[in-house]
């Protein structure tokens, strides 16, 4: 039996591709974590097992033994679904995990989600790309502070949008050593939290700002010229939360 590591998108179960929904629709047993909305377990089969192995943010001692239960649960020949946030192989640690059943002799496949990265942003109208504003996109974790309290001094580039996934925590650190590497305090910065969920909070401002910003995880912090674009006011309504 194969385990399949799926994408689920950021929130909303309209946000899953057609492959993923027809995998949840027909498992025995799902494995998901801390993000996945239930409206995307609702999809799942009336009689599937499901199983949360969400862990809290910053403990991943059982990263080892998720990776052990997978291995079990394919060895035992039942369908398996291991839905994860997003995308697998963005910040998923889907890529590990492949690994370990792969090692342990498990048929592995992996299908591709919606990663918040991009479509965080886009929630709030915000492309991360846009011709004559912004001509590429770093993705990065606010992670990497722990240990490294220069990183994003040296990554900081004014034409460029910085994408930073579980920065919250670490925000004020990120703006000084942003503003460190040569970005202007009034470097356009937006973060959306828990977007794609009836959760969705957008909060604007400024870098020199960002430190004191009332926010909580889970969140996409953008920083950069496109962070000020607000396409959202002319998209229909009915589309974007259709
Ligand atoms: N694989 C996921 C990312 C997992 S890391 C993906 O591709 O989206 C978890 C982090 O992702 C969170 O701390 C947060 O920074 C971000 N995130 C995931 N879903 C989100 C959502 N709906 N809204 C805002 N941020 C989200």
């Amino acid at each position: 039996m194969t385990v399949y590591l799926v994408g689920a998108g950021p929130g909303d179960a309209e946000l899953l591709t057609v492959r993923a929904a027809r995998l949840v629709a027909s498992a025995d047993v799902i494995v998901y974590d801390r993000l996945i909305e239930p409206s995307v377990l609702e999809l799942a089969r009336h009689d599937a097992e499901l199983i949360d192995v969400g862990k809290e943010p910053g403990g991943s001692n059982s990263q080892a033994l998720i990776n052990d239960l997978l291995v079990a649960l394919g060895r035992r020949g039942s369908s398996v679904v291991r839905l994860k946030g997003g995308d697998p192989f963005v910040f998923g640690r889907g890529g590990e995990e492949l690994i370990a059943l792969r090692a342990a002799g498990v048929d592995c496949d992996v299908v591709p989600g919606v990663t918040s990265a991009f479509s965080g942003p886009l929630a709030a109208g915000i492309p991360v790309t846009h011709r004559g504003v912004a001509h590429g996109v770093t993705v990065v974790t606010g992670h990497v502070c722990d240990g490294d309290d220069d990183y994003f001094r040296r990554i900081a580039h004014p034409e460029l949008s910085l994408v930073i996934l579980m920065g919250v925590s670490q925000r004020s650190s990120i703006a000084g050593q942003l503003m460190r590497g040569g970005l202007s305090g009034e470097t356009p910065v937006a973060v959306i939290e828990s977007a794609w969920t009836i959760r969705q909070r957008v909060t604007r401002a400024t870098l020199d700002a960002l430190g004191a910003l009332d926010v909580s995880p889970p969140a996409i912090i953008v920083v950069g010229p496109t962070a000020a674009l607000a396409l959202r006011d002319i998209m229909s309504e009915a589309a974007a939360l259709a």
